[in-house]
């Protein structure tokens, strides 16, 4: 058999752009995946008691692209869902992000919002150019909130002291000095109705679409004729680690299962200051899923195992620039997603990533792909 496309991957970015190629532009593809499943890292999955969780951790979806929202709403229904996040600090489980409501119990205050304001006036350090993650907290709310809510949750994330880190890392959490508890402001917020790998089943069940799992790249290459390559896996691996290794951080995942309707005060639980791990999160609280049993997942940062985040800091950067002129050089073959581009992207951002990359190879411009379909 002779495939259009080669599709490494079956998260969002391989996925989207193999829907896109099928259903649009009539192409064959195949999408390998070396996992067992489809859906990536927002693989969900019944476990052995009966409760939808998420393999690789918590995954809500966020957006404020209205496009993303009318392309994936082909394949799922949904159900609004609003992430609130507690954070426990000095024995409190506080508001996250950082809101007034969070620093008046913090400090045992009273603020109003113009006070709010002045105090964070009053601590926040001048930093000449913010260029760390350190530099956007400090500049903002000054050391005390730094150290207790950011420090040490990054040390324990990242394996690195906010300082090292690009501004961008820390930016993803917000200050605020009204009392929003939301995590996230966008416009729309939402869970798959049936699950993400319901939604994933859907976009790839399209008869130009082969899917092989437990299918290594290496396994297919020189087995299997095609014309374009799309690769969504690590970028230095595809090029054999010819710069050196990029850094990647990885996770490991314990889950607890408990006899609760609800087992949590909030859906996530972070923890800056204490245990090995980051936070907690309930499922139940995310899926909405009726169930006796409720599955918690806690999340021990680690160097070694799956590369799940691409480590935002400037010798990673500019080797990845390296890899990034090598894949220019490269016809017909293609990067797109997370890994394939080193980029900390939330789903919506890959998804419209993966329908730009293929208006792009199409030569059609991206808007009128979005409205296809
Ligand atoms: P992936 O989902 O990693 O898919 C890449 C696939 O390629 C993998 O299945 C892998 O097995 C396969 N692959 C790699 N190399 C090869 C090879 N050589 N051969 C065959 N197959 C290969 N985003 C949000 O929007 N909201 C959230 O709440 C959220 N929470 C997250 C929580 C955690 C713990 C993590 C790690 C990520 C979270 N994300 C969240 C980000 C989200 O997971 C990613 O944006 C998205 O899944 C990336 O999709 P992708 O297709 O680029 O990569
Ligand atoms: N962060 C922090 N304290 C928190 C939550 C987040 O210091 O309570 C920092 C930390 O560096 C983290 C980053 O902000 O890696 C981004 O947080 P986010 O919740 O977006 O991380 P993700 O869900 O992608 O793991």
């Amino acid at each position: 058999m002779k495939y259009d496309y080669l599709i490494v991957g079956a998260g969002f970015a391989g996925s989207v752009a193999a829907e896109r190629l099928a259903a649009v532009y009539d192409k064959k593809v195949l999408v390998v995946d070396r996992r067992p499943h489809v859906g990536g890292n927002a693989y969900d999955t019944l476990n052995e008691h009966g409760v939808l969780i998420h393999q690789y951790g918590p995954h809500i979806f966020h957006t404020n692209s209205q496009q993303v929202v009318s392309y994936l709403s082909q394949f799922t229904g949904w159900r609004p869902y609003v992430h609130r996040v507690l954070t426990s600090v000095n024995g409190q489980l506080l508001p996250m992000p950082v809101n007034r409501d969070t620093i008046n119990r913090l400090y045992g205050t009273n603020m109003t919002e113009p006070e709010v304001i002045r105090y964070l006036e009053s601590v926040a350090e001048s930093v000449a150019e913010v260029r760390t993650s350190e530099d956007v907290v400090v500049s903002k709310v000054g050391r005390d909130l730094y150290e207790k809510f950011f420090r040490n949750y990054t040390r324990k994330q990242w394996g690195l002291d906010p300082s090292e880190l690009d501004a961008s890392v820390i930016a993803r959490v917000p200050i605020r000095t009204n009392t929003d508890d939301r995590y996230f402001t966008d416009d729309f917020q939402a869970m798959p109705d049936a699950g993400y790998t319901a939604l994933f089943k859907r976009m790839l069940a399209h008869p130009n679409i082969s899917v092989s799992l437990d299918t290594d790249y290496r396994d297919v290459a020189t087995v299997v004729e095609y014309s374009g390559l799309i690769f969504t896996g690590p970028i230095d691996e595809f090029f054999d680690y010819r710069y050196g290794p990029l850094e990647y951080r990885s996770l490991r995942f314990r889950y607890e299962t408990v006899r609760a309707d609800r087992a949590l005060p909030a859906a996530v639980i972070n923890y800056p200051n204490e245990h090995d791990y980051t936070r907690v999160t309930e499922f139940k609280q995310l899926t909405s899923q009726v169930h006796r049993d409720s599955t918690l997942v806690y999340e021990y940062p680690c160097a070694d195992g799956d590369p799940y985040y691409p480590v935002p800091r400037p010798a990673n950067r500019e080797r990845f620039l390296r890899y990034r002129s090598m894949a220019e050089q490269s016809h017909h073959t293609y990067f797109t997603g997370r890994l394939g581009t080193y980029r900390y992207y939330n789903m919506d951002q890959v998804v419209a990533q993966s329908l730009t990359l293929c208006g792009r190879i199409m030569g059609s411009p991206a808007a009128a792909i979005l409205q296809e379909g």
